[in-house]
């Protein structure tokens, strides 16, 4: 049977699993330059169409 070669440390393990509830907790979410609005990352912005400072679409108001 496949065993890893050493343990994990307590600090190791641990700090991989505040990341990982941090990111439970607040999902990654960055915000729009341009009008502040929360968008999703590698998204075009919802509220006003603007993505790496381009203008994508018309936002819907
Ligand atoms: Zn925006």
């Amino acid at each position: 049977m496949a065993n890893p070669k050493r343990k994990l440390s307590r600090s190791k393990r641990d700090s991989r699993r505040a990341q990982w509830i941090s990111k439970l907790k607040n999902p990654n979410f960055s915000s729009c330059p341009n009008c502040g609005e929360t968008k999703l990352p590698h998204r075009a912005c919802p509220k006003c169409g603007y993505y790496k400072g381009q203008k994508l679409f018309e936002a819907e108001e």
